[in-house]
């Protein structure tokens, strides 16, 4: 049984708490938010008044927020109250650089310290697969794999400090640019003539094949579970994935990396949330693509 405070108790928080406590750890929860604390209770969380009095004692203190200000506030707040010896994983998908300074705030008070980002989404936070990838020194990841397991399907140590956000961005640029690629291919072949389903059997088995077409196919019909199946309730939202590619666009200028697709899909995106869709699963652009969303 390890001591473990969780800081942010949100959508994907909550569920990953909830896993850690079901795994036999004592886990001390705080959030911003009273219905947060409300559900974190009822998952066997011991809920503190504040940040600081939930890291009290705790061997392992893992923050799950909005952004690198979040971020950067909450490690400047706490590093210097952690108990000696803590291991600060951060699982809040954050920029490269605010992880990195997340990293030297650790360092500064003797702490250990990894950027753990997830992709598995609130489902694999509840069913307790998410996807890890890990930044950091080979201590720092030896002492957080066992801790991260309850809620991992897989754990991959990328690199050094911020190479488990660089990944994250990385992986979702591929995926918002091949999102839209996917798309247009089926929006140009409803223009051809060409059926949904023909064109899924022959590019699902050809050189067109990727996950955004055989796992989540933006047209209902060829891959039964994907969004547009049920209107495009996400998954992944449109506002996440926007975030994501704006993460990957202030990456790719800060380290001098030349993106042209991702800035475009990026662009689009955006263009999709400003009208109102950032609610929808990042599928619907085929919508917008489509001229349909407005
Ligand atoms: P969320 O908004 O539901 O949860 C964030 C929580 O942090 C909120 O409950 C908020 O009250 C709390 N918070 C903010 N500042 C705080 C502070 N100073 N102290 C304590 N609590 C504070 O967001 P989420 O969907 O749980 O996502 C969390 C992170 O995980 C984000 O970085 C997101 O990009 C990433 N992520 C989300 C998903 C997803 O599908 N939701 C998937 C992968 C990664």
């Amino acid at each position: 049984m390890t001591t473990i405070a969780f800081i942010g108790l949100g959508n994907m928080g909550n569920p990953m708490a909830a896993n850690l406590v079901k795994a036999g750890h004592a886990v001390t929860g705080f959030d911003l938010v009273a219905d947060s604390l409300a559900t974190a209770e009822k998952n066997g969380v011991a809920v503190a008044a504040n940040a600081g009095a939930a890291i009290e004692g705790a061997d392992v203190v893992i923050t799950m927020l909005p952004a690198g200000k979040h971020v950067l506030s909450v490690y400047a707040d706490l590093a210097p109250k952690a108990k000696k010896g803590a291991l600060f994983i951060d699982s809040s998908t954050i920029d490269v650089d605010s992880a990195r300074k997340a990293h030297a705030i650790a360092a500064e008070h003797g702490l250990l310290s990894i950027d753990a980002p997830v992709s598995g989404g609130t489902g694999g936070a509840a069913a307790g697969t998410l996807t890890f990838m890990a930044g950091g020194s080979r201590d720092a990841f030896a002492l957080a794999e066992p801790v991260l397991k309850p809620m991992a399907g897989r754990i991959v140590h990328c690199g050094d400090a911020g190479a488990g956000q660089a990944a994250k961005i990385c992986n979702n640029m591929i995926l918002g640019i091949s999102m839209i690629g996917v798309g247009e291919a089926f929006v140009l072949a409803e223009k051809l003539g060409l059926s949904h389903q023909a064109l899924f059997d022959v590019a699902s088995t050809s050189s067109g094949q990727c996950w955004s077409l055989t796992t989540y196919c933006p047209v209902p019909g060829p891959v039964p579970n994907s969004p547009a199946n049920r209107d495009y309730k996400p998954g992944f939202a449109a506002a996440l994935m926007l975030k994501d590619l704006k993460l990957a666009q202030e990456a790719a200028q800060s380290a001098g990396a030349v993106t042209p697709l991702g800035a475009e899909a990026t662009q689009l995106y955006a263009l999709f949330n400003a009208q109102g869709h950032g609610g929808t699963d990042f599928s619907g652009i085929i919508r917008f693509l489509r001229g349909e969303a407005g």
